[in-house]
This record gives C-alpha cells, sequence and structure tokens, in this order.
C-alpha cells in the first residue's frame, strides 16, 4: 500500500488496520486473509458509530443482546440490504424466537435446553439459521459454553434437530495465554470435522488467527472502547439502563 491509499475516516483507517494485521498473520501460516471473515462487534455502539463502518465497507456485525439489536439494525438494514448480522453472545432460551428472526448466524449454542428452544424457533420460522456451539473452553464456573466433555453429545444432539452446525465458538479465560485454548478448540472441532473456528477478539486475534480462526469477533479495534459496563452506582439513585435485559 502507498501513503496515498490511507483513508482519511477514522473508522476507515481502524478497519484498515485490522484488514493488514488479518493478513500478516494469515501470511504467517500460510493462509489467506479472504477466508477469514471479521465481525465487528458493535454492541453498546449506536447507529451513529457504526455508519462509518459500513460507509468503509464493512458488512458483517457481532451483537450480544436480542433486545439491543432489535432496535438498532432493522433501520440500519435499510440503509444497507447486505448487511449479515451475527450473535455473539449468550442467548437465553425464551428469546430463542427472536433471535432467530434477527440473526444471520447464533454463535451461543451451548447447551441441550437452548438447543431445544432454537429447533423449535426454526421450525416455526421456516428458516434454519445456522450456529457455532460455544465450548467452556477454560471450565471455567461463571462462564457461558458446554463443558468440553459434553461438547459431542451436543453436536450430535443439534444434528439430530436439524440445525446447520457451522463450527466451534470459545472465549478464552481473561488474562492468560490464549494461544492453548485456541488451539484445543481447533483440535475439537477437527475432531468433529467441523470448518469453523470462532475466537480471537480484539486483544488476541491475531494468535486465533495463527491458530485456525476462521471467524473473529473484533469489537474495540474497530470501534474504540465501549463506554463502561453500565451497573446502579451505589448511593447514587440512579439505575442505569443501558445493560439490562437481553
Ligand atoms: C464484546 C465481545 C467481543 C469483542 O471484544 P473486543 O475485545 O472489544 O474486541 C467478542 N466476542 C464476544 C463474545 C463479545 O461479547
Amino acid at each position: 500500500m502507498t501513503t496515498a491509499s490511507i483513508p482519511a475516516d477514522p473508522a476507515a483507517q481502524r478497519l484498515a488496520a485490522v484488514r493488514d494485521a488479518m493478513s500478516r498473520a494469515a501470511r504467517l501460516t500460510d493462509r489467506s486473509a479472504d477466508d477469514i471473515r471479521l465481525i465487528a462487534v458493535s454492541k453498546t455502539h449506536d447507529a451513529d458509530a457504526i455508519r462509518p463502518l459500513i460507509g468503509a465497507g464493512q458488512r458483517v456485525f457481532g451483537e450480544n443482546r436480542v433486545q439491543e439489536s432489535q432496535q438498532k439494525w432493522p433501520a440500519l438494514r435499510e440503509e444497507q440490504g447486505d448487511i449479515e448480522l451475527h450473535l455473539v453472545g449468550q442467548l437465553q432460551s425464551n428469546k430463542a424466537a427472536e433471535a432467530v428472526a434477527l440473526f444471520d448466524v447464533i454463535h451461543g449454542l451451548d447447551r441441550p435446553s437452548l438447543l431445544t428452544a432454537l429447533a423449535r424457533a426454526m421450525d416455526g420460522a421456516g428458516r434454519r439459521v445456522p450456529c457455532f456451539i460455544q465450548v467452556n473452553i477454560g471450565a471455567e464456573e461463571q462462564k457461558g459454553g458446554c463443558p468440553i466433555a459434553d461438547t459431542p453429545a451436543l453436536i450430535a444432539a443439534a444434528r439430530d434437530a436439524d440445525i446447520p452446525i457451522l463450527g466451534l465458538m470459545c472465549v478464552p479465560p481473561a488474562d492468560v495465554e490464549p494461544a492453548p485454548f485456541f488451539a484445543l478448540l481447533a483440535k475439537m472441532a477437527r475432531e468433529e470435522g467441523l470448518g469453523r473456528l470462532s475466537m480471537g477478539m480484539s486483544g488476541d486475534y491475531e494468535t486465533a488467527i495463527m491458530l485456525g480462526a476462521t471467524d473473529i469477533r473484533v469489537g474495540t479495534a474497530l470501534f474504540g472502547e465501549r463506554p463502561a459496563p453500565a451497573r446502579p452506582v451505589p448511593g447514587s439513585g440512579r439505575g442505569m439502563i443501558r445493560n439490562s435485559g437481553g
């Protein structure tokens, strides 16, 4: 690239920087960056923050809450028809129908009860939404994701229910080296004959690509820092609204 091709718009600059880093990581492992899907995770950012990225050519976006997505995306999709929308967060079973109606890919299928709800929602909508099985790759108590030992059975159950499974997804434990967890997820996917790996976020997507990621979920590196998680401030009397519901 020549300096003349550096875009002036900040969103376009951040997008170009991420795409460059993706290409470098892909080249190091003899892969093509064209085989890696960049999911721009736009959670907490409003339409005005998202539009410049659409303007810069980004079409694949990720959100982690059904309700927030319902408020933002129908209007944005009217402006730009060919958006692909991924649900990257936890999904409650009672929101399965809404998720099936809105999203093109669901990354958080992690338990039999959700599988049942999604299968029913897909039957009702007459639409099969491809899913990733989320694996609790670090065996963390508080975290979503299917236990490693239960994952083959969940994959088999999804196949029985005619839910298209693209691959495996994980969020490794925070503050430790993620590479061993990415490598383990890749090994599990190979053993199940699954082609896609949803792994890698702003801090570790290059490592994830070098270990086989096909779908990276990048928020902060494209949009800047998110506002701090909204919580009621003790004693302030102010309840926050943004993160309620899902
Ligand atoms: C927020 C989120 C991301 C993006 O995280 P960044 O560190 O901002 O890139 C990726 N995956 C999931 C599941 C998320 O919730």
